[in-house]
């Protein structure tokens, strides 16, 4: 099937260009995300530009954290980023050749005669916006040596069609485009004129964005024009802007909402990164019904058809449920030293590799492994939890005096045998497993939820396994 989301001419090259301005949030990695697959799938470039150009809220910090939660997230680049800042004589000559062609123009008006003009605008209700006072001014009319900004001279009439990958078709009438400054009175550049101009530079061919920035582009779009028309090799590329995401509430999703950096999601929650990377791709994106993605599949699958138009909802538990998916899959060995990590000194890698398999079974997030692993490591006396030491009663306890007999003469210390050994016991003393079970899970783990007894018995060994049991039971006359 021929793809219609303009991929088909020519190498694909994305960009994620984020402001360093705060963490590597829910919405800017899923941003980074398409732009990676989108460029992956077609056999492109992705390449990332971090736009710090507001010097007082860009931040080396930001700067490191969104590297490092990009490359968590097993998003790679295929160039050095660019850095926004350093780019700024390169903004200034794009603005000068749109002024010497006539594109933009030098704007004198006063900070006053602005306000002046918005307060006239304001009482009689009409848009606030600069209204092209210096335009068709005479440059000799300037005032000698007063400060000046360069504004873009927008199309006045007719309109304006995108053909927006994810949007469909928007129209937009020119007149409604204000003359925005290029250049500020101190000479640097705006954001608007920076994108523009390292886009182009970059050879960026899809602008893949949230749609925060759907109204930017009418805006820019006329950068790239005037370009063509004075040098030709402008080429304006294929937008496709993305719905945001929005909290379960349905407002646009904020800290409020418990919104934080990736890094937390890894270093809090307890997720791995190929459930986030899976979790950011279905929020927004399909493949028929499928949920469950690795980073593979979402490679040959992702196209920008499959972006819905309507503003997704961030579920935690939806999060959770697929992140247990990836436990599942997850290497064992690569599990135990996050796990090791979470439980501290006292863990042993080994040791929770090799019960990696029963632990993973259940488990939802690392914080939750680690806890279910924690007894692998307790030392004797072991501290109860409340409802452990509730089940330890005095009939419990002359159970496990029992178990232990049977366990102690028992020498095949394998699943099977365990099993066979407490299930035979369990029915000459007329009781259900269960009766058995629960306060050898007590005795074992010092908690009531854990894998398989027959499991845990084997991955403690005899040795502990029986005293632990031991150190419960009803001490035999
Ligand atoms: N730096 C902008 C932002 O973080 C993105 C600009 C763009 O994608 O064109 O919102």
């Amino acid at each position: 099937m021929a793809s219609t989301d303009g991929a088909g001419t020519g190498t694909v090259v994305t960009r994620f260009a984020p402001s360093p301005t705060g963490y590597l949030h829910l919405g800017g990695a899923r941003t980074a995300l398409f732009n990676w697959l989108f460029a992956r799938h077609n056999g492109g470039k992705a390449l990332l530009r971090i736009e710090d150009t507001d010097k007082k809220r860009s931040t080396q910090d930001a700067i490191d954290k969104i590297l490092e939660g990009l490359d968590w997230l097993g998003l790679d680049y295929d160039e050095a980023p660019v850095f926004q800042s350093e780019r700024g004589s390169r903004h200034v000559e794009v603005a000068e050749k749109l002024l010497e062609h006539g594109y933009a123009y030098r704007c004198y008006a006063t900070q006053e005669e602005l306000e002046e003009m918005r307060a006239a605008q304001r009482a009689s209700k009409q848009p606030l916006r600069y209204d092209g006072r210096w335009r068709h001014r005479d440059a000799a009319d300037a005032p000698p040596g007063a400060p000046f900004v360069v504004r873009l001279k927008t199309p006045e009439d007719g309109e304006t069609t995108i053909e927006d990958k994810v949007q469909g078709r928007v129209t937009v009438r020119n007149g409604e485009l204000d003359d925005y400054i290029l250049l500020r009175a101190d000479g640097s550049p705006t954001y608007m004129l920076a994108v523009v101009v390292d886009d182009h530079d970059m050879g960026i061919t899809h602008v893949i964005r949230g749609d925060d920035h759907l109204n930017n582009a009418f805006r820019q779009l006329p950068i790239y024009h005037a370009m063509q028309a004075i040098e030709g090799g402008w080429e304006t590329p294929t937008y496709a802007h993305v719905p945001l995401i929005h909290g379960q509430d349905g407002a646009k999703l904020s800290k409020r909402h418990g919104a934080v950096g990736v890094e937390a999601y890894r270093d809090e929650m307890g997720v791995l990164p190929e459930a986030l990377f899976n979790y950011l791709l279905r929020l927004g994106w399909g493949h028929g019904d499928q949920e469950e993605f690795t980073k593979q599949q979402a490679i040959e699958l992702f196209t920008l058809e499959g972006v819905g138009k309507s503003a997704s909802r961030f579920d935690t538990k939806k999060l959770l449920n697929l992140n247990g998916f990836h436990i599942r899959e997850a290497d064992n060995t690569r599990l135990a030293h996050l796990v090791a990590d979470k439980i501290g000194p006292s863990a042993d890698a080994a040791v929770l590799a090799e019960a990696m398999p029963v632990l993973k079974v259940r488990a939802r997030d690392i914080n939750e492994l680690a806890e279910g692993a924690a007894f692998l490591f307790s030392k004797r006396p072991l501290q109860m939890t409340e409802k452990a030491a509730a089940l330890l009663t005095d009939d419990a306890r002359a159970i496990l005096a029992k178990i232990s007999a049977v366990l102690h003469a028992e020498n095949d210390w394998t699943i099977e045998a365990l099993e066979a050994t407490t299930k035979q016991l369990a029915e000459s003393l007329e009781l259900g497993l269960g009766k058995l079970a629960q306060p050898m899970r007590a005795a074992l783990t010092g908690t009531t939820t854990s894998p398989g007894i027959f499991d845990v018995l084997v991955l403690l060994g005899r040795e502990e396994s029986l005293a632990r049991i031991d150190a419960q039971a009803t001490p035999s006359e």
